[in-house]
């Protein structure tokens, strides 16, 4: 009983998140193990983000209960989220699961499986769930440790947990808690020990990664603590890329910006959620800021890079949008040109302020402006793929693409590209030229005159 697989919903915090589980239940002598047939152990890492990505893991959960028919000492476990967000509550639908852990609680997990596997080995029926979702201070420190592939490229380091914005339409405030920094010197040497094992990328993740340390840190010389922070992994040897998610538009200030101008580690891609174009609606969001001032961060990244690349998330339907209110934000859409963007229906997210707002959106409505968004998004990407074409990318080459016989590797501004290469190249930056482009994808053939020799 100790082949685990772990089964992961939602976003890259929690990607992240079963990594360190992964890594924390290795050191413990489990076997992780790719496929969930294989396992005497499975922990959903569940998200609560939307109700249908809650009911699909309980559709999950519901199923893997029948194993637990047939084997009793087969091990369930909810992480993350959904457990935090239900808790006791989700016995009423899964009575079978063993382990209910909350986002504050991940690092308990091996002492519950160890517990578990003592209970069976005593000959000891698993009894009652476990369930632990108390706060926990200091959590935030302990999502540290990692799963690196033999020559993994990239890594993503947790700099912080929760989020203290109230958004009236998320439920991370609930589900993560109030906003917690690690300590900068911790992130940095987890950064250098990355570093040291052959990463050449590092992106750093928080719920809201632009009010890092604000708390705890000083602002020194005008410099807020994320670029603090950002000074910091840049000097570190061997890192070549740093990228970051999510910041808000609220705390992108001008030393942000200007880290852009002087810091040539840090990709010219950047995420900054827009979610709506509105002024009322933003107001309604308790977004504060509006799409003035969002304009403005845009047009002085552009202005420090020209070929910068922008991505976003949108909401569309948000209760009480009107036709005038979408129109604002195609509009600031279009102007902002982006590259890539995550564009969402608004859903009734229960025990969020926005569930019980007046004028929801039909669903009509919300698919039409979803698919204005998405054409408009479309026509960009590909007219931006088409003007790579021609040109010579840096690419750090990540390992062989889905098919196994080509490589795949990322630009600066985040693009997928597929070519032929070397596996002694994984792990270098190499110039690719651009022989064609999709909408999603570039394709091209290494500079080989330029490519570094890593025999
Ligand atoms: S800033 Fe982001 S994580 Fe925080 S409440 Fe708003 S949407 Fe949620």
């Amino acid at each position: 009983m100790n082949r685990v697989y772990i089964k992961t919903y939602g976003c890259q915090m929690n990607e992240r998140d079963s990594e360190a589980v992964a890594a924390m239940l290795r050191a413990r002598g489990y076997r992780i193990v790719g496929a969930e047939d294989d396992c005497d152990i499975m922990l959903l890492n569940t998200c609560s983000v939307r109700d249908a990505a809650e009911q699909k893991a309980i559709g999950k959960a519901g199923n893997v209960q029948q194993r637990k028919k047939k084997n009793p000492d087969f091990v369930l476990g909810i992480l993350g989220c959904m457990a935090q967000n239900r808790g006791m509550a989700l016995l009423d639908q899964l009575p079978d699961v063993d382990l209910i852990v909350g986002t504050q609680k991940f690092h308990q997990v091996p002492d519950y499986l160890d517990n578990l596997r003592a209970a069976r080995d005593a000959g000891v029926p698993l009894g009652e769930t476990i369930v632990d979702i108390g706060e926990e201070p200091g959590s935030q420190n302990t999502i540290r440790d990692h799963e690196l592939t033999e020559k993994q490229v990239n890594a993503f380091v947790s700099i912080q947990q929760g989020c203290n914005m109230d958004c009236a339409f998320c439920i991370v405030p609930k589900t993560r808690g109030d906003e917690r920094s690690r300590p900068m010197d911790e992130i940095v040497a987890e950064c250098r020990t990355l570093a040291e094992k052959g990463v050449k990328e590092i992106t750093l993740l928080g719920q809201i990664v632009t009010s890092y340390g604000r708390r705890d840190y000083a602002h020194t010389g005008g410099v807020t603590p994320f670029v603090q922070l950002l000074d910091r992994v840049h000097a570190i040897a061997g890192i070549e890329r740093i990228r970051f998610t999510s910041p808000h538009p609220r705390g992108f200030k001008q030393d942000l910006v200007e880290a852009y101008g002087r810091l040539p580690k840090l990709c010219g891609y950047v995420h900054l959620p827009m979610q709506s174009g509105s002024n009322r609606i933003l107001k309604a969001m308790n977004r504060p800021y509006t799409r003035e001032r969002y304009q403005e961060i845009v047009d002085a990244l552009r202005v420090v890079r020209s070929d910068m690349y922008f991505s976003t998330d949108v909401i569309v339907g948000f209760p009480g949008e009107t036709d005038e209110d979408f129109a604002e934000t195609r509009a600031l859409f279009e102007v902002c040109n982006y590259d890539m963007a995550y564009i969402f229906k608004y859903s009734i997210r229960t025990g969020t302020p926005a569930a019980t707002m007046e004028g929801q959106v039909s669903e009509e409505m919300k698919e039409a402006r979803n698919q204005a968004l998405l054409a408009v998004l479309s026509a960009n990407s590909e007219r931006r793929n088409a003007t790579l074409v021609g040109t010579v990318e840096e690419v750090l080459v990540e390992g062989p693409d889905k098919t196994g016989r080509k490589f795949t590797g990322r630009t600066r501004g985040n693009r997928v590209c597929i070519f032929d290469a070397d596996p002694r190249l994984i792990g270098t930056l190499v110039p690719l030229h651009i022989t064609r482009a999709s909408v999603s994808t570039l394709y091209g053939e290494l500079v080989l005159s330029e490519v570094p020799n890593n025999k």
